[in-house]
C-alpha cells in the first residue's frame, strides 16, 4: 500500500488548487448572494482543461481516472462548493455516456464537450420522485426505431444551461426498474422546457431547474440504454460520482476547519485566545480527524472504480460518511465563530448552507445507509464463529 499521490498528482492538485484561489474564491460571495449562474468561471475551467475530467485521451480529453478526478474537484469545492457543482456536472451528466454509450456517442457527444465549450445535465429526478429510482413516470414510447418522451423531471443541475441532458425514463412504470431506459436528449429538440433557476438554502450559484418533456422525439442514434438497462446504468453512474461527492463535501469541510483555526488564533475571550481552550481544541482536532478519515474513504473508493472493481458499497460509505462530515464540521465552525458564525460576515455560514445538500442529492444519506445495511447484513463475511447455529 501507498498513501504518497505521485508527483503528477500532487502537479494536479496544485493546478487545481491554484486555478480555486484565483478564478473561483473571489467570485464565491458575489455568485451566492445573486444566485446568478457561473457561466465564465465554468468556461474559464473547460479552457483549462478542469472540465469533463474523466473524458478518455481517444476522444480528446486528459483521461483522468477518478482518484484524479477527485483530487481536482476537492480543491475547486474548497473554495465554493457552488460553484464545483456547476464544475463537475458535467462529469455526471457524461458518466452514463462513458459507461453505456456506444462508440460514435461517445465520439460525436464526449468529442464535442472537449472540443466545443459545452454542458450535460444528468436526470432521473421527478417532483413526486427521487430516491426511488425505479418509481419514475416519465414516460419513453417506442414509435419505430425512434422513442417519444413525455413527462417533468426535476432539481436538474445545470439544467438551465445544459445544451444535452441523459434523461432516463420508463416504457411503463408498473415495470420499475425492469422498464427503465435512457437517452441523450438535445435541449434544442422541439417539446423540451427547461424551467426557471429555483432558489435554494445553498449552494446558490448551482442551477437547479425543472425540465418538461412533452412529445420530444429521440432519434435511434441517441438511445442511450434500451428498457431494462436503464435502471442498471444509472446506479453504475451514482457509484463513478459518489466518490466525487465525498470529494466535494472535504472540500467544503476542509476550508471551514482552516478558517476555524484562524478564527481560533485571533479571537480573544476572557483575556486569552480561545484557541488556547482545550473544547476548542477537541473541535479542531475532531474536524481534522473527521477531514482525514473521509478522504481516506473517498480515495478508496474513487481508486476501486479505477481499478475496475465493483465499487458501489465503497462509494456509498466514502458518500455517506463525507457528508456527514461536512455537515457536522460546518455547524462546529459557526460554533467556534460564535456569533460572527450565524453573520454573512465570514464564509463559515455559506459553507453550513452549501454542505446540507451533500446529505440529499445523488442519493441520500438514508438511501447510502440502505445500501450499506444490504451489504452488511447479507454479503459480510464474518471472522469470528457465529453464536450457535447460523439462520439462512
Ligand atoms: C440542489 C439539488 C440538485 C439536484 N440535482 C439533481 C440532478 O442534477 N439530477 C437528478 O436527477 N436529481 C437531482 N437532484 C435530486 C436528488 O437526487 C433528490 O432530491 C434525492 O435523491 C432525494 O429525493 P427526493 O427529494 O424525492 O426525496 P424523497 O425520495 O421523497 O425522500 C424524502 C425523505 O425520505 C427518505 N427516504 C426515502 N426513501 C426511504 C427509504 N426507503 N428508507 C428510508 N428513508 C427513505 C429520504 O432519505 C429523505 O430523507 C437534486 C436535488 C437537489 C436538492
Amino acid at each position: 500500500m501507498d498513501f504518497m499521490l505521485t508527483e503528477e498528482l500532487k502537479a494536479l492538485q496544485k493546478k487545481a488548487r491554484e486555478f480555486a484561489i484565483r478564478e473561483v474564491l473571489p467570485v464565491s460571495g458575489k455568485y451566492d448572494e445573486s444566485e446568478e449562474f457561473p457561466l465564465p468561471v465554468i468556461k474559464k475551467a473547460w479552457e483549462q482543461g478542469l472540465l469533463n475530467l474523466g473524458i478518455p485521451k481517444k476522444y480528446g480529453g486528459l483521461g483522468y481516472g477518478l482518484l484524479s478526478s477527485c483530487i481536482v474537484v476537492e480543491e475547486i469545492s474548497s473554495a465554493c462548493p457552488g460553484i464545483a457543482t456547476s464544475i463537475f456536472d458535467n462529469n455526471l451528466g457524461a458518466e452514463p455516456i462513458l459507461i453505456g454509450g456506444n462508440e460514435e456517442q461517445k465520439q460525436r457527444i464526449l468529442s464535442e464537450l472537449v472540443n466545443t465549450f459545452k454542458l450535460i445535465a444528468f436526470a432521473t429526478s421527478e417532483p413526486m420522485m427521487g430516491s426511488d429510482v425505479a418509481g419514475m413516470k416519465c414516460k419513453a414510447e417506442k414509435d419505430g426505431d425512434e422513442y417519444i418522451l413525455n413527462g417533468n423531471k426535476f432539481w436538474i443541475t445545470n439544467g438551465g444551461y445544459a445544451d444535452y441532458i441523459t434523461v432516463f425514463a420508463t416504457i411503463d412504470p408498473e415495470q420499475k426498474h425492469k422498464g427503465i431506459a435512457a437517452f441523450i436528449v438535445d435541449t434544442k429538440s422541439e417539446g423540451v422546457k427547461l424551467g426557471k433557476h429555483i432558489p435554494k438554502l445553498g449552494q446558490r450559484s448551482s442551477n437547479t431547474v425543472s425540465v418538461g418533456l412533452k412529445d420530444v422525439r429521440i432519434p435511434k442514434e441517441n438511445v442511450l440504454a434500451k428498457p431494462g438497462r436503464g435502471f442498471v446504468l444509472a446506479m453504475q453512474t451514482f457509484a463513478h460520482t459518489r466518490p466525487a461527492i465525498g470529494a466535494f463535501a472535504i472540500g467544503c469541510a476542509r476550508s471551514a476547519m482552516e478558517y476555524s483555526i484562524d478564527y481560533a488564533q485571533k479571537r480573544e475571550a476572557f483575556g486569552r485566545l480561545i484557541g488556547n481552550y482545550q473544547v476548542i481544541q477537541e473541535k479542531i482536532a475532531n474536524m481534522y480527524k473527521d477531514i482525514e478519515a473521509a478522504r481516506l474513504l473517498t480515495y478508496k473508493a474513487a481508486w476501486e472504480a479505477d481499478q475496475g472493481m465493483d465499487n458501489n458499497l465503497s462509494s456509498s460509505v466514502a458518500k455517506a460518511f463525507a457528508s456527514d462530515v461536512a455537515m457536522n464540521v460546518t455547524t462546529e465552525a459557526i460554533q467556534i465563530f460564535g456569533g460572527y458564525g450565524y453573520l454573512r460576515t465570514y464564509p463559515v455560514e455559506k459553507l453550513f448552507r452549501d454542505a446540507k445538500l451533500y446529505q440529499i442529492y445523488e442519493g441520500t444519506s438514508e438511501i447510502q445507509r440502505i445500501v450499506i445495511s444490504r451489504f452488511v447484513m447479507k454479503g459480510y463475511e464474518h471472522a469470528m464463529p457465529f453464536l450457535g447455529k447460523k439462520r439462512n
